[in-house]
């Protein structure tokens, strides 16, 4: 799994203290990278260690991280042509147990 630098792990649990409710409901706090119709890209405020760019791709609708049968087949689509846009990102999800925010987002990263 990857991992902050401790410092931005730490200034990251302070931040989650902070937030009532879901922070991607509406979309806040993270800087919006690009719009589309059922996607929001975000520049991730709290970027992993050892990347250039880590960007995160959040559903429009609530949706539960682990549900990804609940996407529709517009929102599938649409969220392939966003990921195809970046070929030099890794596009990930994480499972279960692997991501501290419910609602279902995917990650855009640059690794060094
Ligand atoms: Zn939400």
């Amino acid at each position: 799994m990857q991992q902050r630098t401790s410092q931005l792990e730490t200034e990251y649990e302070a931040y989650k203290k902070t937030i009532k409710g879901c922070p991607f409901c509406p979309v806040r706090d993270n800087k919006i990278k690009a719009e589309y119709k059922y996607w929001t890209v975000v520049y991730n405020k709290f970027p992993y260690e050892h990347t250039i760019s880590h960007y995160v791709i959040i559903s429009k609708r609530y949706i539960e991280n682990h549900k990804l049968r609940d996407i529709t087949s517009e929102e599938r689509e649409e969220l392939f042509d966003i990921a195809s846009t970046y070929p030099e990102m890794q596009f990930e999800h994480k499972g279960i147990g692997q991501q501290s925010i419910n609602h279902l987002h995917f990650h855009l990263i640059k690794y060094e």
